[in-house]
């Protein structure tokens, strides 16, 4: 029979770390604090596998459920000796959400159920405190109203007359009598909007709750989160039902959020924010400022607000005992819950902190050094794709800047933008390619769609826990939190600072790392790549197998794919070159030639400009393999395209712009384009290759005179079709190459290989590596050519692909072992059965995607080729392919 609760308190659970999948995050924590002796209130996780049950049978629950559900509510009752709706001495639980990965805010909560008419009253009698009682109530019912009953939060109106109308201006000064009334005028508007009254029964409430949490996993906003980070909608739920416990019961109560490293650098502190006398979600929900918990902290941030430190030193010590042992425990950084209730301390949660990639780059390092990892661990633990956030430009220091001011560094990084003050606005703004800057006085989830398209995210109030210093640093976006000297003025859209008002639309830079908010945008420099990122990625690199270099054709993009650690170049698209200003022209005379003499002198213009792009490629590159590409796109794509460029041709060439009209329409290719260029345009007018290949081999010989040591270039043909046409080429480029080592005296080594980006040519790739030294899989092609599409078909495709959910992931972005990935692992074994030792590479855009890059590793390629920004990303998913291998192995 299927079990489906799992208890915990009391120093014992039934479940364990390892069960998340079954008890989600929360549940799993919760069982492992119990199992390790932690102060934990008792209470049962119903598993997501009921919440599987619930969505596969018409929102229904297993026939034990109830049953089991009253036993173990039977056992918090014995074990915290109070009952469930008794009015004498009652028992209150909260209803808590949690999947398998966190969601922050996503689904719904409720708090203090249990509660009624007569329940009240006894708390009021046993906690000896009245108005807690009834605060305690009023949430109850604010919060069941709106999360189980559905109805619109109008009880924020009702508090806020209600306090008008008695003359004060703080919650905190309303008394019993004042929480009193206005639970009866909840209870009214409940009644008004539900046409029946606040349900009275504790178990109607326990059940409503329950199915709420589980409907909640699939409202449109935790969809949408579960979709930017790709979490499969059937992982489901868990419920978690707990006793309460009361922050919010005086001045020795409180409630707080911990990490147990510094989560936004990663530095060994404890991190975090408590309030006095509140309740659950009021730290992170961000309406009062929290306070620090250290001493440290508070002065960090230079807040007036006394330290936890300072108030319940007791406490603090209690928390420092528990923070060792969790990450004992568990290995790495926690972020933790928890409530104090009459000085008492009770943990409400732990699991893996999120952290910047800074954070994450800097404990895992020092875990390692710590000794409570391997290295390999710690290159498993950061994510690839997170390194981008540290390879983009940061301010620059000596920048003059007019800052507005300075709140708290939720999350690193510097982004300029325009500001926006909705997440719609934001949405919309970035769509059209602005970049935007989302300014709100807090961030709730609803916000989460405009907080992915903004640039930057800049809250008024809320602490270093906010939902949006979380979230941001989730999404790698930076933030700055809590900026309390700003007012945003929504009727008429401005940001008013102390000395300024900035309207929207307006540019201001705000910097993730330090907290200011300036003016204008604010110029950037390059990052620093040493430190942590620096040692962790020489860990990686020895791990990994395969090489990475990068696709590059400027001086600048090689330089930069240097600096990321590239190991030499995979793709050089040599197209690129001849549309700078000083060469098109060249290009388009040789286009607009009656005949082959005329296209060589043309040429003859080009040869030299393009022996020293090569040259300077080879010098940054110093040893490193270059793969340059022969001409690849059809030649009506040099032709001019506005008026004043056909008139400047007419000019250059002395034809007409009738004639060259008529050049271009003779020369267009339809989409997809694969007819008369690359390779067959190379086979047609052989003068344009043998120029190519002439500079490749003059390029090599000038650096390998300059340097004393030999250059080895790879010459590669695009668009191969057929054995047939690298065949013809093969013969031209080897004669260039010849006369020009003759001429020279000097013996240039070099490879001829072919990319691989036609179905035809991964078919007959064993005949094709008879000839070819190498291949190199050119994947955005042949995703295009094995799905049959047309370039311009490409990203409708992907679009309606996403819709539909018939592929876990974008074929253009993801490589695996289906559809194009079995095309690759076909090309490569039947190539390597024809040449064993054939060079195999990749530079397609899959070359710089993790999951990609995994599936090159297990079919045998040597290396992968991709943006030089996504080289460091490469590395580590090189080594992590390793990793993951070698658990494969082990486990098979
Ligand atoms: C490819 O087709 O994958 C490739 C790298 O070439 P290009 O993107 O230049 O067509
Ligand atoms: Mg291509």
């Amino acid at each position: 029979m299927t079990k489906w609760i799992y208890r915990f308190g009391d120093g014992t659970a039934e479940g364990r770390t390892d069960m998340r999948n079954l008890l989600g995050g929360k549940g799993a924590g919760l069982a492992e604090m119990s199992n390790l002796g932690l102060p934990v209130p008792p209470g049962f996780t119903i598993t997501t596998e009921v919440c599987s049950y619930f969505y596969s049978h018409g929102k229904t629950y297993p026939d034990e459920l109830r049953e089991e559900v009253e036993r173990a509510l039977a056992e918090i009752e014995h074990s915290f000796g109070a009952r469930f709706g008794d009015p004498e001495n009652p028992l209150l639980v909260s209803v808590r959400s949690g999947a398998r990965v966190s969601m922050p805010g996503m689904m719904d909560t409720v708090l203090n159920l249990g509660l009624n008419d007569r329940v009240v009253e006894g708390l009021a009698l046993r906690s000896r405190d009245e108005r807690f009682a009834y605060d305690s109530y009023r949430r109850f019912i604010q919060m069941y109203g709106q999360v189980v009953l559905g109805i619109e939060n109008h009880f924020e109106e009702l508090i806020e007359n209600h306090k008008l109308d008695s003359g004060v201006s703080l919650d905190t000064e309303l008394s019993a009598d004042d929480w009193r009334t206005l639970v009866a005028g909840f209870k009214d508007l409940v009644a008004e909007e539900l046409g029946r009254p606040f349900p009275e029964d504790p178990q109607e409430q326990l059940w409503g709750a329950i199915g709420a949490v589980f409907g909640s996993w699939m409202n449109p906003r935790a969809v949408t989160y579960r979709r930017l980070h790709d979490i499969p909608a059937d992982w489901g739920t868990a419920v978690n039902i707990q006793a309460m416990v009361f922050g919010n019961m005086g001045g020795d109560c409180a409630t707080g959020v911990a990490f147990t490293r510094n989560p936004s650098t990663g530095t060994n502190e404890l991190y975090g924010e408590y309030l006095v006398n509140a309740q659950g979600e009021d730290v992170v929900a961000g309406i009062r400022t929290p306070q620090h918990l250290t001493v440290a902290g508070k002065q960090a941030s230079r807040s007036a607000l006394p330290a936890m430190e300072d108030v319940m030193p007791e406490v603090l010590t209690e928390l420092y005992q528990i923070r060792r042992m969790l990450e004992d425990h568990y290995r790495d950084m926690q972020d933790i819950e928890f409530t104090v209730q009459r000085g008492k301390l009770w943990m409400l949660q732990t699991r893996s902190g999120k952290r910047t990639a800074q954070a994450a780059l800097k404990i895992a390092v020092a875990l390692v050094e710590e000794g409570v990892i391997t290295r390999e661990e710690a290159v498993r633990r950061i994510e690839p794709a997170s390194l981008d956030q540290l390879l983009h430009p940061t301010l620059d220091p000596k920048a003059k800047t007019a800052v507005l001011t300075r709140g708290l560094p939720a999350s690193p990084g510097a982004a300029s933008g325009k500001v926006v003050f909705s997440a719609e606005d934001a949405e919309s703004r970035a769509s059209r390619g602005e970049a935007v800057i989302l300014v709100r006085v807090e961030t709730s989830p609803d916000d989460i769609h405009g907080m992915n398209a903004a640039r930057g995210i800049l809250t008024i109030r809320g602490g270093m826990t906010s939902h949006a210093a979380v979230v941001a640093r989730g999404m790698g976006r930076p933030c700055v939190a809590g900026a309390g000297d700003l007012r945003v003025d929504l009727a008429n859209r401005t940001l008013t600072a102390r000395n300024a008002v900035v309207e929207a639309g307006e540019i201001i830079t705000i910097d993730g790392s330090t907290g200011e908010v300036m003016l204008g945008a604010v110029p950037t420099i390059q990052p620093e790549l040493s430190g942590d990122f620096a040692t962790l990625m020489d860990w990686a690199d020895a791990i990994r197998r395969m090489r990475v270099r990068a696709n590059a054709e400027t001086v600048v993009d090689a330089r930069m794919a240097r600096r990321f650690g590239a190991e030499g170049i995979g793709l050089s698209r040599t197209e690129h070159m001849f549309f700078q200003a000083d060469r098109i022209g060249a290009m388009r005379r040789v286009i607009m030639a009656e005949d082959e003499t005329g296209r060589r002198a043309g040429l003859a213009e080009l040869l030299p400009i393009q022996r020293e792009d090569f040259a300077e490629i080879f010098r940054i590159m110093n040893g490193f393999p270059v793969t340059i590409r022969l001409l690849d796109p059809p030649l009506h794509e040099f032709l001019p395209k506005t008026e004043e460029e056909f008139a400047e041709l007419e000019r250059l060439t002395g034809k007409d712009v009738t004639a060259i009209r008529h050049r271009a329409v003779a020369l267009h290719e339809v989409n997809p384009m694969l007819g008369h260029r690359g390779c067959r345009l190379g086979i047609t007018y052989p003068e344009i290759y043998e120029m190519q290949a002439a500079a490749i081999f003059e390029a090599a010989i000038v650096v390998t005179k300059e340097t004393g040591e030999a250059v080895e270039p790879e010459i590669m043909v695009p668009l191969i079709a057929t054995r047939k046409e690298f065949d013809i080429l093969k013969e031209i480029i080897d004669r260039v190459g010849r006369k020009v080592m003759e001429e020279a005296g000097v013996t240039i080594p070099y490879l001829l290989g072919t990319m691989i980006e036609l179905p035809r040519a991964a078919l007959r790739a064993g005949e094709i590596a008879e000839a070819a030294e190498f291949f190199s899989f050119g994947t955005n092609d042949l995703t295009q050519t094995v799905f049959g599409l047309s370039r311009d078909d490409a990203a409708s495709f992907s679009g309606v692909y996403q819709r539909l959910g018939i592929f876990e992931h974008d074929p253009f972005v993801t490589l695996d072992a289906e559809g194009v990935g079995e095309m690759v692992s076909l090309a490569v074994e039947r190539g390597r059965a024809a040449r064993p030792g054939l060079k195999l590479g990749i530079c397609g855009e899959h070359g710089g995607d993790p999951t990609s890059i995994r599936f090159c590793q297990a079919i045998g390629l040597d290396y992968v080729s991709c943006s030089p920004y996504r080289v460091p990303i490469a590395r580590l998913a090189a080594a992590q392919a390793v990793l993951a291998g070698e658990t494969r192995d082990a486990t098979a």
